[in-house]
């Protein structure tokens, strides 16, 4: 599976303008796999759809919110841009995401559908119908009302992944509060920060929840969180989930059974300004502290919606969806929570973590219940194929039919192995008496893969292919969706004539599109309005190929200058992990005296060569060096390469580059919040030391 036929060019085209914004370009990556005419014969979403939101992209959208959404009035604008870059969108419309989550698909006769398979990292589970989901969330909404929350309040949600975090976001929906959901992994003065950020009323949680057999609290994190006097919070509502004792203040604390099982499960209807604002959260922090971004109701729902249908070619009557994201970001907001609802899908959500009790969890929960189509994250691919192919060749997962990949650039290696492993599978494989697997079956057409470019920011999917449709290209993003522009331009805001690699920018609004940052309009034009008139950038680089597609290339502020070419980190990364020895890797520039800067390169070894002289660290570096030279050029060689047992992340799983730039240049790393485990830049400071 290497990336390229080796000894290709050792160096690459240099940039034109010596650096100008321009990128150089190493992959050479080539392959494309078109969809099979039995995929493309079904498919929910044709070419036709790119023709009718070309030729009018505003009557497209507006087609595609009463698809989709139902309005109690029907909106009278679709696009109101007089103010920008605040825009309206569905301009006099009135909605509600609960009902059009929940209560109409019952109205529907659809009732007893199921919309959310639960299963707990325990191995409890519970299956919810759409009738047993809407009345729940019309008895919280009783219930929160009960507790003095109106339209227009906030309410902060620290939760674990189960379905009462759904359900609270909806019945905030419901009645027109705006959810701040902080993810559960972050620390007491993070989540006071945003409670104290939105002057949330009431704070919905759990005694805490279950990971890696262990109980993981939460409510203790609430509790140091409102020590301090001076916030705003009246109520801390606690859903039971792992049983553990928990401190109690009264008056202030409830618990969810409790205050429910109070509460009738009929609640009347109130219907929202489509942008009536739905939520706010947080980015991830990869680059740096996190913005409250705003979203609103109705274009939100529509682009979704729209996109969660036509990327993943949802059919909601068959399949059975499963996005592990979770809850705390945006891909649980838009591809949990919200779309799938809409859509009337059947889907499941799962607790804990991908290893627990084995290495096998999730493709046991796959074949458990049928999983048609999955979603994840680059980074957990990779760490899959770092515990090797034998785990998931071991089970049945002939149900897949398409895969999603978002969060970062998926590196070409990562993507054939979803591709070939996951996506391929036609059955549980054999088990040898040495403890290999032999494959089982594999698919004549593996399940197409859909890697979806978007943020926080946009709301929802930008650039993905059309799995009935495009060719799809391992590593590529690939194509704007239908009604989308978005494009690639040089320092000075100019499109690229044909190919070329600069800056990944947004011409024309979107309805998903936030709205701002909370309490900070100045901010939001400073942050995406600011760097090219009249665009919003994204941060983001990209490159365009030769026909058309987008390659997203990583951070601009992670783009390296090396005697005078810009390189991408996402490249070189790729390079690295095509080395069968190499599971994970994240590349940096690193001041050098000669070059400006050097390529300095971290990498994780896979399981199998981690084991105790399998490699030989000398050798290893000088083979990887090698083996970047081959596959995409001299140029790109790093100067180093250390060999490290994990890379920094965020909770959310991306590679914080910046972290390791510091350790690159031999400075203290700077501020680590948002990293997922601490210790991490600890372990890698001892493991160089070594
Ligand atoms: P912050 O903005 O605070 O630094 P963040 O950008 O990591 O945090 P998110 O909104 O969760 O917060 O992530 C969006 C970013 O993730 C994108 O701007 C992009 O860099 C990266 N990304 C997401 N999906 C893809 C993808 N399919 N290909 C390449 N990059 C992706
Ligand atoms: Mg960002």
């Amino acid at each position: 599976m290497s990336t390229t036929a080796s000894n290709e060019s050792a160096s690459p085209s240099a940039s034109a303008d010596g650096g100008g914004g321009t990128m150089d370009t190493l992959s050479h990556e080539h392959r494309s796999f078109p969809p099979s005419a039995e995929f493309a014969a079904q498919a929910v979403a044709g070419a036709d759809r790119y023709e009718e939101a070309a030729a009018d992209r505003l009557g497209y959208w507006a087609h595609q919110a009463r698809e989709v959404l139902d309005w109690d009035q029907d909106f009278t604008e679709v696009l109101d841009w007089s103010d920008a870059p605040f825009a309206k969108w569905f301009v006099g419309g009135t909605t509600n995401a609960a009902y059009n989550a929940l209560d109409r698909h019952v109205e529907a006769g659809l009732g007893d559908r199921v919309a959310i398979h639960f299963e707990g990292e325990p191995g409890d589970s519970k299956s919810w119908t759409y009738a047993e989901l809407a009345a729940e969330v019309r008895r919280a909404a009783n219930a929160f009302e009960s507790l003095g929350v109106t339209k227009g309040d906030r309410v902060a949600v620290y939760m674990p992944m189960i379905t009462e975090t759904v359900i609270t976001m909806l019945a905030c929906a419901r009645i027109g509060a705006v959810h701040s959901v902080v993810f559960g992994g972050f620390s007491a003065d993070a989540l006071r920060s945003r409670i104290d950020d939105a002057e949330a009323k009431l704070v919905v949680t759990a005694d805490g929840s279950w990971r890696r057999g262990k109980p993981s609290m939460l409510k203790p994190a609430v509790d140091a969180a409102l020590a301090e006097p001076g916030h705003s919070v009246a109520h801390v509502l606690v859903v039971r989930r792992n049983e553990q004792d928990v401190e109690w203040t009264a008056d202030r604390d409830l618990w969810w059974h409790d205050v429910l099982g109070e509460q009738s499960d009929e609640h009347e209807l109130v219907w929202h300004d489509s942008e009536h604002p739905l939520y706010i959260l947080y980015t991830s922090g990869t680059t740096g502290k996190p913005k409250g971004i705003l979203h609103t109701t109705g274009g939100y729902l529509v682009q979704t919606a729209v996109t969660h249908r036509d990327t993943f070619d949802l059919h909601p009557e068959t399949d059975v969806y499963w996005c592990t994201a979770d809850v705390g970001w945006v891909t649980g907001h838009s591809y949990v929570t919200y779309a799938p609802l809409i859509n009337g899908a059947t889907q499941v959500i799962y607790e804990g973590t991908p290893d627990f009790p084995h290495t096998g969890r999730w493709w046991e929960i796959v074949a458990k219940y049928g999983i048609t189509i999955m979603y994840t994250a680059p980074t957990a691919i990779r760490t899959c194929m770092k515990w090797g192919r034998q785990v998931p060749d071991a089970f049945d997962l002939s149900s897949i039919r398409v895969l999603g990949s978002v969060g970062e650039a998926i590196n070409p290696e990562a993507w054939m192995w979803y591709r070939e492993v996951i996506g391929g599978n036609a059955g549980a494989g054999t088990k040898n008496d040495d403890g290999s697997v032999t494959p089982g079956a594999r698919k004549e057409h593996p399940a197409p893969i859909v890697d979806t470019w978007w943020q926080t920011e946009t709301g929802a999917h930008m650039i993905s292919p059309l799995p009935g449709v495009t060719a799809t290209k391992p590593g590529s993003a690939q194509t704007p969706v239908p009604g989308i522009t978005v494009d690639v331009v040089d320092e000075a805001g100019r499109s690229f004539e044909g190919a070329g690699a600069g800056f990944l920018v947004i011409r024309d609004p979107w309805p998903a599109m936030l709205r701002g940052i909370w309490g900070n309009p100045e901010r939001f034009k400073e942050t995406y309005w600011s760097r090219f008139e009249g665009m919003y950038f994204a941060g983001d680089g990209a490159r365009r190929d030769e026909d058309g597609d987008v390659w997203v290339t990583g951070r601009v502020d992670d783009v390296m200058n090396i005697s005078g070419h810009r390189l991408s980190t996402s490249e070189i990364e790729s390079a690295l992990v095509s080395h069968p020895i190499v599971a994970e890797s994240a590349v940096v520039g690193a001041t050098d005296a000669t070059t400006g800067q050097a390529v300095v390169a971290f990498v994780i070894l896979t399981e199998e060569s981690q084991a105790d002289g399998a490699v030989d660290p000398v050798q290893t570096e000088a083979d990887l060096r090698a083996h970047v030279a081959s596959e995409i050029g001299a140029i790109a060689k790093p100067k180093h390469i250390l060999v490290v047992p994990e890379l920094p992340k965020t909770r959310s799983g991306k590679i914080m580059r910046r972290l390791l730039k510091d350790v690159a240049e031999g400075r203290d790393p700077g501020d680590a919040s948002t990293l997922s485990d601490p210790t991490i830049m600890q372990q890698i400071a001892e493991s160089l030391r070594k």
